[in-house]
């Protein structure tokens, strides 16, 4: 019932209520992946193209007042988990005080990030003190030559250190996101589990996805999850498990110890039906869909001075048109963007 009520915030003194963001499908949208730059220091094989230059110029992203603004006028219609991502979010310039800012945003009940965790050894404090609850850090392999050839010469010691420090620190649940890919880590599950349980991260296995050229590449060394998840099950007594805000991870606590992995199969068994999220570029687009090209230009609208009932309208125009489903296993060449362009 609750999901009924309209949302109630106190900005400058004046309660706004707004009404909560349901597509024409019933579902609720409560989560924004927000994607502060399309650059990152590693080029996963799977992600940016190698040699890939034509990048957003940064007097084109979002300025943190405008990301301030855009969060806020989503809080006032229910969207409480934001999730900051790139490209690497790490790389955008002060993005602590970013944090800093959108922690304190009414309404805001969760906010995240997804890292490759290369810089985070340098910002874990940091960001901690600005308020960040959560951190998901992409880990494809714990050998490290293999990570230098997966990540486009990666340095894993510095992943793993700065997992330390953010361990340390108590910023967490941290959990470790693993594209599993055949016959390139798709042996190494039960010792990045190892390394994982050993440490109360959660490890996430994640099916590669056709955006883009490099994503569509990937495709050849698809592996079903599924019969991954079998596999384990020989070595591992997996018993399924609810996870409060697992999102699209199916989850499976392994039996005698307090370690969990997930599963996120966007290929062989969709989760759109319960997609809760948008995506917001770093040049200020919309996507209500990571397998649709369509895009709603906030920026334009917000630099055009728009007040927020307008962008509220176009915010609900946009999801009003989020599609059903995606279309990965029927129409591969749909999405040309990779994933570092729209915020993973
Ligand atoms: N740099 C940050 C990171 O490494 O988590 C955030 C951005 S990155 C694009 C977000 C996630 O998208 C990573 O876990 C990455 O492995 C995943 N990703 C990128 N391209 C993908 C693809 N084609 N299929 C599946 N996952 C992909």
């Amino acid at each position: 019932m609750s999901r009924l009520c309209f949302h109630i915030n106190t900005v400058n003194n004046r309660v706004v209520m707004r009404n909560p963001l349901i597509d024409q499908y019933g579902r609720h949208i409560e989560y924004l992946r927000l994607s502060v730059t399309d650059r990152c220091d590693l080029r996963c094989q799977y992600c940016i193209p190698k040699g890939f230059k034509d990048f957003v110029a940064p007097d084109e992203w979002l300025n943190f007042d405008e990301i301030a603004r855009l969060v806020r006028l989503f809080a006032e219609m229910g969207v409480n988990h934001i999730r900051l991502t790139g490209g690497e979010p790490l790389v955008r310039r002060d993005i602590d005080q970013l944090v800093s800012v959108l922690s304190t945003i009414p309404g805001v009940s969760d906010l995240s990030m997804s890292s490759n965790a290369i810089r985070l050894g340098h910002y874990a404090e940091k960001l901690k003190q600005a308020g960040l609850n959560r951190l998901n850090v992409s880990l494809d392999s714990i050998n490290p030559q293999r990570y230098a050839e997966i990540t486009g010469g990666g340095k894993l010691e510095k992943v793993l250190n700065s997992l330390e420090v953010a361990r340390t620190l108590g910023i967490g649940p941290i959990k470790i996101n693993c594209v599993l890919m055949k016959g390139v880590n798709d042996d190494e599950v039960p010792a990045i589990l190892e390394y994982c349980a050993a440490r109360d991260f959660t490890l996430r296995l994640i099916e590669t996805m056709p955006v883009g050229d490099t994503g569509r590449s990937s495709q050849s060394l698809y592996v079903s999850l599924e019969s991954t998840r079998l596999q384990l099950s020989k070595e591992y007594d997996l018993v399924p498990d609810i996870m409060p805000g697992a999102g699209p991870a199916r989850y499976y606590r392994i039996k005698g110890s307090a370690s969990r992995i997930g599963f996120i199969t966007p290929i062989s068994q969709h989760f759109c039906d319960t997609c809760n999220r948008l995506r917001l570029s770093c040049e200020g687009d919309l996507y209500t869909c990571l397998g649709d090209e369509s895009r709603y230009r906030l920026a334009d609208h917000l630099r055009s001075g728009c007040d927020d009932t307008e962008l509220e309208q176009l915010i609900r125009a946009a999801i009003n048109l989020k599609p059903l489903k995606h279309e990965f296993n029927t129409n591969r060449q749909k999405v040309i963007r990779f994933m570092s362009m729209t915020g993973g």
